[in-house]
């Protein structure tokens, strides 16, 4: 007989990790999901491959990975490291590897096998598995905790509830922000919420000539006009679409802008590697290679073959000159140009493709230790509704992990 009714409210990473490790023979736990299936974001993750966690370790994560309120993770991130994550998924049946910026995957590169072992691990346990359950509120009796109530108005007993509803973006994911307003009755703040890890706006029209092109070790700074100092400057990879930025050096400066987004500038380095006078020098030995090759096309070395055309108009350097002729102003213009490819910012994508939810549920009245409210005895949280907010990476599952894990123990 169950001394303790544990009630979990979502089934993404956070809610099936909180569930899994607040199920013992002392407890019964349900786990209420609204959709029909568990992890729909999680099926998501990683372009379908879920970049689920990385070889980071805690304290590499809070120091330079989590952007809002990262000295609240320590618990969390201490009591459910990368590795345990790493060891977890392995006992699950699920092995991982190590790729390029120590990100984690799945080795079968299906996300769908993360989502899976973690339901079949549910269900071994015994955990009581509702989906097509979306609730509707918390049940408070005179400020104390008496469960939950679902939309069709049924109510369900808990001693403990765990919100782990995730945040705002891919709404269509269940994702819809519901756990705000639970928390918002039981008195919590909510910091924001905004959006983050989203692709950037641009008017730069050369963008539609190029869309789709993927640059690769670049570097990409981002200034605000009143600022001459970067705001975010990174070197890593980028993605050009129709008036658009993405890839991971766009979608991690999106988490440094706030409206009104036109006040941004980001400035590209196609050319990371070389100083400024080391280019202009490598151009004068190139062009002279050249002899009297067109200008336009003398920079097959330097450059993809889709933004050859557009640096050429760009430069306003004749594309029918002799290579040979371009005189030293011109060739440090050019230097100018791949060293500081500039857009100009108009905005930032929507709620839709946004990857991940800027703030949350405040950390201000919540006890780290146990992720408990220090308003409602018995209310926890975990997850993406909480404040703390990561960049790309696998940080983000990592911590619904581990803040699911901490949230569902037993203390
Ligand atoms: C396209 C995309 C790619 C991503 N790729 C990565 C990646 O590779 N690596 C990484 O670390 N992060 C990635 N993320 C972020 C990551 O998916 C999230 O941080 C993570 O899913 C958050 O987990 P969660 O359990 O807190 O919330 P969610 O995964 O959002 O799960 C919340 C669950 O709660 C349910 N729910 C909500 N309200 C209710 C209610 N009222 N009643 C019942 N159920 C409810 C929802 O239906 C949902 O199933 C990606 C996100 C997106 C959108």
């Amino acid at each position: 007989m169950a001394n303790k009714n544990i009630i979990v409210i979502g089934g993404g990473p956070a809610g099936m990790m909180a569930a899994l490790t607040a199920k013992t023979s002392d407890t019964r736990v349900r786990i209420l999901e609204k959709n029909n299936n568990f992890g729909k974001k999680l099926l998501l993750t990683g372009d379908g491959r879920c970049n689920l966690t990385s070889t980071y370790e805690p304290g590499e994560i809070i120091d330079s990975q989590v952007f809002m309120a990262n000295n609240f993770l320590y618990s969390a991130l201490y009591s459910f490291s990368p590795a345990d994550t790493w060891r977890f998924f392995n006992e699950l049946g699920v092995e991982l590897k190590e790729e390029r910026g120590r990100r984690v995957y799945p080795v079968s590169d299906r996300s769908s096998q993360v989502r899976d072992a973690l339901v079949e691990e549910m269900k071994r346990s015994g955990i009581e598995i509702n989906t097509g359950y979306n609730v509707k509120s918390l049940w408070l009796d005179k400020g104390d905790l008496k469960g939950v109530i679902l939309d069709n108005d049924k109510k369900i007993n808990g001693d403990k509830v765990i919100v782990a509803t995730g945040g705002i973006t891919y709404p269509e994911t269940g994702s819809d922000g519901t756990g705000y307003k639970l928390a918002a009755m039981a008195g919590h703040e909510i910091v924001g919420p905004s959006l983050a890890l989203v692709p950037i706006k641009v008017r730069n029209n050369w963008t539609e000539k190029v869309a789709g092109l993927k640059l690769k070790n670049i570097e990409l700074k981002l200034f605000s006009r009143d600022s001459g100092k970067p705001l975010y400057h990174q070197r890593g990879e980028l993605i050009i679409e129709k008036k658009r930025l993405t890839g991971a050096l766009a979608l991690e400066a999106s988490c440094f802008m706030e409206e009104p987004y036109n006040n941004y500038r980001v400035k590209l380095d196609l050319k990371p590697a070389l100083t400024m006078a080391e280019l202009e020098a490598r151009l004068e030995r190139e062009f002279k290679e050249m002899g009297n090759k067109f200008f336009k096309n003398s920079l097959d070395n330097l450059l993809p073959a889709w933004l050859r055309p557009v640096i050429v108009k760009l430069s306003s350097i004749g594309s029918t000159k002799n290579a040979n002729q371009i005189n030293a102003e011109e060739r440090k213009h050019l230097a100018g140009l791949l060293k500081e490819l500039t857009l100009s910012v108009t905005g930032i994508g929507s709620q839709d493709e946004a990857i991940i939810t800027a703030g949350g549920v405040s950390v201000d009245l919540i006890d780290p230790a146990n992720l408990e409210s220090k308003l409602i005895s018995g209310l926890h949280f975990a997850g993406e509704v909480l404040e703390p907010t990561a960049f790309t990476g696998g940080h983000n599952l990592q911590i619904a992990f581990s803040t699911g894990y901490l949230a569902g123990l037993e203390k």
